[in-house]
Protein backbone atom coordinates (compact mmCIF):
# COMPACT_ATOMS: atom_id res chain seq x y z
CA UNK A 1 0.00 0.00 0.00
CA UNK A 2 1.46 3.41 -1.18
CA UNK A 3 1.29 6.15 1.50
CA UNK A 4 0.38 9.55 -0.01
CA UNK A 5 1.19 12.59 1.82
CA UNK A 6 -1.75 14.39 3.13
CA UNK A 7 -1.36 17.64 1.51
CA UNK A 8 -1.50 18.63 -2.52
CA UNK A 9 -0.59 21.12 -4.69
CA UNK A 10 -4.02 21.34 -6.82
CA UNK A 11 -5.76 23.93 -9.06
CA UNK A 12 -3.30 26.73 -7.42
CA UNK A 13 -4.30 25.85 -3.56
CA UNK A 14 -3.10 23.40 -1.14
CA UNK A 15 -5.88 20.92 -0.20
CA UNK A 16 -6.02 17.88 1.24
CA UNK A 17 -4.96 14.59 -1.06
CA UNK A 18 -8.10 12.95 -1.29
CA UNK A 19 -9.64 15.90 -2.87
CA UNK A 20 -7.29 16.90 -5.29
CA UNK A 21 -9.33 15.29 -8.63
CA UNK A 22 -9.72 15.71 -11.96
CA UNK A 23 -12.64 15.22 -14.74
CA UNK A 24 -12.18 11.98 -16.91
CA UNK A 25 -12.64 14.55 -19.95
CA UNK A 26 -8.97 16.35 -19.47
CA UNK A 27 -7.25 16.66 -22.40
CA UNK A 28 -3.63 15.36 -20.73
CA UNK A 29 -5.02 11.93 -19.77
CA UNK A 30 -5.86 11.18 -23.33
CA UNK A 31 -2.83 12.27 -25.46
CA UNK A 32 -0.30 12.09 -22.83
CA UNK A 33 0.50 15.93 -22.77
CA UNK A 34 2.03 16.40 -19.67
CA UNK A 35 5.11 16.46 -18.26
CA UNK A 36 6.47 14.83 -14.88
CA UNK A 37 9.06 15.58 -12.16
CA UNK A 38 10.58 13.37 -9.43
CA UNK A 39 12.33 14.44 -6.27
CA UNK A 40 13.59 12.35 -3.35
CA UNK A 41 13.42 14.06 0.07
CA UNK A 42 14.27 13.04 3.66
CA UNK A 43 14.57 14.23 7.18
CA UNK A 44 17.67 15.17 8.40
CA UNK A 45 19.01 11.85 9.85
CA UNK A 46 20.19 13.91 13.07
CA UNK A 47 17.52 16.52 12.61
CA UNK A 48 13.95 15.39 12.03
CA UNK A 49 12.46 19.10 11.87
CA UNK A 50 14.93 19.81 8.69
CA UNK A 51 13.73 18.39 5.25
CA UNK A 52 16.56 17.56 2.41
CA UNK A 53 15.57 18.26 -0.99
CA UNK A 54 18.23 16.60 -3.33
CA UNK A 55 19.05 18.90 -6.37
CA UNK A 56 15.95 20.98 -5.59
CA UNK A 57 16.76 23.33 -8.70
CA UNK A 58 17.42 21.22 -11.18
CA UNK A 59 14.04 19.23 -10.97
CA UNK A 60 12.78 22.32 -10.97
CA UNK A 61 14.55 23.68 -14.60
CA UNK A 62 13.97 20.09 -15.64
CA UNK A 63 10.63 20.34 -15.48
CA UNK A 64 9.91 23.94 -16.33
CA UNK A 65 12.25 22.69 -19.85
CA UNK A 66 9.39 20.15 -19.98
CA UNK A 67 6.55 22.77 -20.01
CA UNK A 68 8.24 24.34 -22.18
CA UNK A 69 7.75 21.36 -24.53
CA UNK A 70 3.89 21.53 -23.58
CA UNK A 71 3.99 25.55 -24.66
CA UNK A 72 3.24 26.24 -21.07
CA UNK A 73 5.57 28.89 -19.94
CA UNK A 74 6.48 27.82 -16.31
CA UNK A 75 9.69 29.66 -14.74
CA UNK A 76 11.52 26.92 -12.46
CA UNK A 77 11.16 29.71 -9.14
CA UNK A 78 7.11 29.65 -9.45
CA UNK A 79 7.75 25.50 -9.13
CA UNK A 80 10.31 25.97 -6.98
CA UNK A 81 8.45 28.39 -4.26
CA UNK A 82 5.37 25.57 -4.61
CA UNK A 83 7.53 22.81 -3.61
CA UNK A 84 9.10 24.01 -0.61
CA UNK A 85 5.87 25.31 0.63
CA UNK A 86 4.44 21.82 -0.44
CA UNK A 87 7.15 20.07 1.56
CA UNK A 88 6.24 22.60 4.63
CA UNK A 89 2.88 21.38 5.04
CA UNK A 90 3.44 18.01 4.79
CA UNK A 91 5.55 17.74 7.43
CA UNK A 92 7.25 14.08 6.43
CA UNK A 93 8.52 12.24 8.80
CA UNK A 94 10.19 9.34 6.70
CA UNK A 95 11.99 8.80 3.15
CA UNK A 96 9.43 10.57 0.31
CA UNK A 97 9.20 11.23 -3.09
CA UNK A 98 8.19 14.02 -4.70
CA UNK A 99 5.87 14.16 -7.99
CA UNK A 100 4.91 17.41 -9.47
CA UNK A 101 3.13 17.40 -12.75
CA UNK A 102 2.18 20.26 -15.67
CA UNK A 103 -0.53 19.00 -18.09
CA UNK A 104 -3.27 20.33 -20.60
CA UNK A 105 -5.45 20.32 -17.77
CA UNK A 106 -8.55 21.73 -19.86
CA UNK A 107 -11.04 19.79 -20.83
CA UNK A 108 -11.94 18.11 -24.54
CA UNK A 109 -10.70 16.05 -27.47
CA UNK A 110 -8.02 17.04 -30.22
CA UNK A 111 -4.18 16.45 -29.80
CA UNK A 112 -2.73 19.42 -29.26
CA UNK A 113 -0.71 22.16 -27.12
CA UNK A 114 -2.50 25.50 -28.33
CA UNK A 115 -5.71 26.96 -27.11
CA UNK A 116 -5.79 24.31 -24.00
CA UNK A 117 -5.03 25.58 -20.51
CA UNK A 118 -2.16 23.99 -18.88
CA UNK A 119 -1.72 23.60 -14.68
CA UNK A 120 0.50 22.42 -12.30
CA UNK A 121 -0.48 19.29 -9.48
CA UNK A 122 2.05 18.46 -6.95
CA UNK A 123 1.55 15.29 -4.85
CA UNK A 124 3.87 13.58 -2.40
CA UNK A 125 4.40 10.03 -1.08
CA UNK A 126 6.39 7.83 1.29
CA UNK A 127 9.29 6.16 -0.21
CA UNK A 128 11.97 3.84 0.66
CA UNK A 129 14.13 1.91 -1.73
CA UNK A 130 12.38 1.26 -5.74
CA UNK A 131 15.01 -0.90 -6.52
CA UNK A 132 17.46 -3.38 -4.05
CA UNK A 133 20.62 -1.25 -3.18
CA UNK A 134 22.02 -5.15 -3.48
CA UNK A 135 21.67 -5.46 -6.93
CA UNK A 136 19.32 -6.52 -10.40
CA UNK A 137 18.49 -8.37 -12.88
CA UNK A 138 17.65 -6.95 -16.00
CA UNK A 139 17.05 -8.25 -19.60
CA UNK A 140 17.41 -6.37 -23.00
CA UNK A 141 13.79 -4.95 -24.20
CA UNK A 142 12.39 -5.93 -27.45
CA UNK A 143 11.31 -2.70 -27.04
CA UNK A 144 13.27 0.03 -28.49
CA UNK A 145 13.45 3.98 -26.87
CA UNK A 146 11.76 6.57 -29.16
CA UNK A 147 14.01 8.42 -31.27
CA UNK A 148 14.36 12.46 -30.43
CA UNK A 149 13.15 13.29 -33.21
CA UNK A 150 9.82 11.92 -32.65
CA UNK A 151 9.23 12.93 -29.03
CA UNK A 152 11.22 15.71 -26.39
CA UNK A 153 13.04 12.85 -24.64
CA UNK A 154 14.79 15.68 -22.51
CA UNK A 155 12.50 16.55 -20.69
CA UNK A 156 9.82 13.68 -18.79
CA UNK A 157 6.59 13.71 -21.31
CA UNK A 158 4.35 11.48 -20.10
CA UNK A 159 3.56 10.25 -22.81
CA UNK A 160 7.01 8.54 -23.78
CA UNK A 161 6.36 6.43 -20.19
CA UNK A 162 4.45 3.85 -22.24
CA UNK A 163 7.58 2.54 -24.12
CA UNK A 164 9.02 2.05 -20.13
CA UNK A 165 6.11 0.58 -19.05
CA UNK A 166 5.59 -2.04 -22.09
CA UNK A 167 9.91 -2.73 -21.40
CA UNK A 168 9.11 -3.24 -17.35
CA UNK A 169 6.05 -4.97 -17.94
CA UNK A 170 8.27 -7.17 -20.04
CA UNK A 171 11.09 -7.83 -17.93
CA UNK A 172 8.77 -8.50 -14.90
CA UNK A 173 6.78 -11.11 -17.34
CA UNK A 174 9.71 -13.05 -18.04
CA UNK A 175 11.43 -12.74 -14.62
CA UNK A 176 13.86 -9.90 -14.72
CA UNK A 177 13.81 -7.06 -12.08
CA UNK A 178 14.26 -4.30 -14.97
CA UNK A 179 14.72 -3.39 -18.40
CA UNK A 180 17.47 -2.16 -20.46
CA UNK A 181 16.25 -0.45 -23.29
CA UNK A 182 18.78 0.19 -26.74
CA UNK A 183 17.83 2.84 -28.96
CA UNK A 184 16.62 2.91 -32.89
CA UNK A 185 20.39 2.73 -33.78
CA UNK A 186 20.38 -0.83 -31.99
CA UNK A 187 22.92 0.69 -29.17
CA UNK A 188 22.29 1.14 -25.38
CA UNK A 189 20.03 4.11 -23.96
CA UNK A 190 18.80 3.17 -20.87
CA UNK A 191 16.55 1.72 -18.34
CA UNK A 192 12.94 2.15 -17.65
CA UNK A 193 13.50 4.84 -15.08
CA UNK A 194 16.99 5.26 -15.03
CA UNK A 195 20.20 5.87 -16.79
CA UNK A 196 23.10 3.81 -17.60
CA UNK A 197 26.64 3.07 -17.05
CA UNK A 198 29.68 0.81 -17.05
CA UNK A 199 32.92 0.49 -15.33
CA UNK A 200 35.92 -0.55 -17.87
CA UNK A 201 39.33 -0.60 -16.11
CA UNK A 202 38.46 1.87 -13.76
CA UNK A 203 36.87 4.34 -16.36
CA UNK A 204 33.05 5.34 -15.98
CA UNK A 205 31.09 4.95 -19.62
CA UNK A 206 27.54 5.94 -20.15
CA UNK A 207 25.29 6.69 -23.56
CA UNK A 208 25.38 10.58 -24.29
CA UNK A 209 23.04 12.84 -25.21
CA UNK A 210 22.79 11.88 -28.98
CA UNK A 211 21.67 8.38 -27.43
CA UNK A 212 18.04 8.98 -27.10
CA UNK A 213 18.65 9.27 -22.57
CA UNK A 214 16.63 11.59 -20.84
CA UNK A 215 19.03 14.33 -19.14
CA UNK A 216 19.14 12.77 -15.66
CA UNK A 217 20.08 14.75 -12.77
CA UNK A 218 21.58 11.02 -10.63
CA UNK A 219 23.87 10.85 -14.29
CA UNK A 220 24.78 14.29 -13.81
CA UNK A 221 25.92 13.87 -10.08
CA UNK A 222 27.39 10.54 -10.60
CA UNK A 223 29.59 12.38 -13.50
CA UNK A 224 30.99 14.97 -10.90
CA UNK A 225 31.28 12.49 -8.21
CA UNK A 226 33.23 10.43 -10.13
CA UNK A 227 35.84 13.10 -11.33
CA UNK A 228 36.03 14.28 -7.96
CA UNK A 229 37.20 10.90 -6.99
CA UNK A 230 39.37 10.92 -9.67
CA UNK A 231 37.39 8.65 -12.01
CA UNK A 232 37.03 9.48 -15.41
CA UNK A 233 33.73 9.25 -17.58
CA UNK A 234 33.50 8.81 -20.87
CA UNK A 235 30.13 9.30 -22.96
CA UNK A 236 29.75 7.38 -26.39
CA UNK A 237 28.00 4.88 -27.57
CA UNK A 238 28.04 1.56 -25.94
CA UNK A 239 26.75 -1.61 -27.41
CA UNK A 240 24.92 -4.11 -25.89
CA UNK A 241 27.82 -6.97 -26.13
CA UNK A 242 29.96 -4.31 -23.87
CA UNK A 243 27.44 -4.55 -21.11
CA UNK A 244 28.64 -8.19 -20.72
CA UNK A 245 32.14 -7.41 -20.46
CA UNK A 246 31.97 -4.85 -18.65
CA UNK A 247 34.00 -4.62 -14.88
CA UNK A 248 30.78 -3.32 -13.72
CA UNK A 249 27.28 -2.23 -14.52
CA UNK A 250 24.97 -0.13 -12.53
CA UNK A 251 21.72 2.08 -13.29
CA UNK A 252 20.94 5.27 -11.39
CA UNK A 253 18.03 7.36 -10.98
CA UNK A 254 16.36 9.51 -8.25
CA UNK A 255 13.72 6.84 -7.05
CA UNK A 256 16.48 3.93 -7.73
CA UNK A 257 19.56 5.93 -6.77
CA UNK A 258 22.49 3.88 -8.05
CA UNK A 259 21.89 0.04 -8.20
CA UNK A 260 24.05 -2.86 -9.55
CA UNK A 261 23.45 -5.18 -12.43
CA UNK A 262 24.07 -8.03 -11.11
CA UNK A 263 23.00 -10.34 -14.20
CA UNK A 264 21.88 -9.15 -17.96
CA UNK A 265 20.49 -11.71 -19.67
CA UNK A 266 21.07 -14.69 -17.45
CA UNK A 267 24.86 -13.69 -17.42
CA UNK A 268 26.14 -12.89 -14.16
CA UNK A 269 27.86 -10.05 -13.88
CA UNK A 270 31.05 -8.97 -11.48
CA UNK A 271 29.96 -9.92 -8.11
CA UNK A 272 32.56 -6.85 -7.24
CA UNK A 273 31.26 -3.88 -8.33
CA UNK A 274 33.82 -2.08 -6.43
CA UNK A 275 33.64 1.24 -8.39
CA UNK A 276 29.57 0.78 -8.05
CA UNK A 277 29.74 0.82 -4.59
CA UNK A 278 32.20 3.79 -3.79
CA UNK A 279 29.87 5.76 -5.70
CA UNK A 280 26.63 4.30 -4.02
CA UNK A 281 27.96 4.98 -0.63
CA UNK A 282 28.94 8.77 -1.94
CA UNK A 283 25.56 9.66 -3.28
CA UNK A 284 24.08 8.62 -0.29
CA UNK A 285 26.19 10.09 1.94
CA UNK A 286 25.60 13.56 -0.04
CA UNK A 287 22.14 13.20 -0.08
CA UNK A 288 21.95 12.80 3.70
CA UNK A 289 23.94 16.32 3.83
CA UNK A 290 27.18 14.32 5.30
CA UNK A 291 29.47 15.83 2.53
CA UNK A 292 29.91 19.31 3.49
CA UNK A 293 31.81 19.76 0.08
CA UNK A 294 28.56 19.60 -1.93
CA UNK A 295 25.99 21.44 0.54
CA UNK A 296 24.75 22.90 -3.08
CA UNK A 297 23.23 20.29 -4.02
CA UNK A 298 21.34 19.53 -0.55
CA UNK A 299 18.57 22.05 -0.32
CA UNK A 300 17.38 22.61 3.46
CA UNK A 301 14.01 23.20 4.91
CA UNK A 302 13.10 23.66 8.58
CA UNK A 303 9.28 22.80 8.81
CA UNK A 304 8.66 23.50 12.75
N1 LIG B 1 15.44 7.90 -17.51
C1 LIG B 1 14.12 7.89 -17.34
C2 LIG B 1 13.24 7.46 -18.47
C3 LIG B 1 13.57 8.27 -16.10
O1 LIG B 1 12.24 8.25 -15.92
C4 LIG B 1 14.43 8.65 -15.06
C5 LIG B 1 13.86 9.03 -13.72
N2 LIG B 1 13.56 10.38 -13.66
C6 LIG B 1 15.81 8.67 -15.30
C7 LIG B 1 16.29 8.28 -16.54
C8 LIG B 1 16.78 9.14 -14.25
O2 LIG B 1 16.65 10.53 -14.08
P1 LIG B 1 16.91 11.25 -12.69
O3 LIG B 1 18.25 10.84 -12.25
O4 LIG B 1 16.83 12.69 -13.01
O5 LIG B 1 15.86 10.81 -11.75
Amino acid sequence: MQSFLPIAYFQNQFVPFGEAKISIATHALHYGTGALGGLRGIPHPQDSQQILLFRLDRHCQRLSNSARFLHYDLPADKIQSVIVEFVKRNQPTASFYIRPFVYTSGLGIAPRLHSIEKDLFVYGLELQDYLSAEGVSCRISSWYRQEDRSMPLRGKISAAYITSALAKTEAAESGFDEAILLNSQGKVSEASGMNIFIVRNERLITPGFDQDILEGITRDSVIKIASDLGIETIERPVDRTELLIADEVFLCGTAAKIVPVKTLENYQLSRQNTVTRKLQEKLIAITEGREPKYQDWVYSIAIS
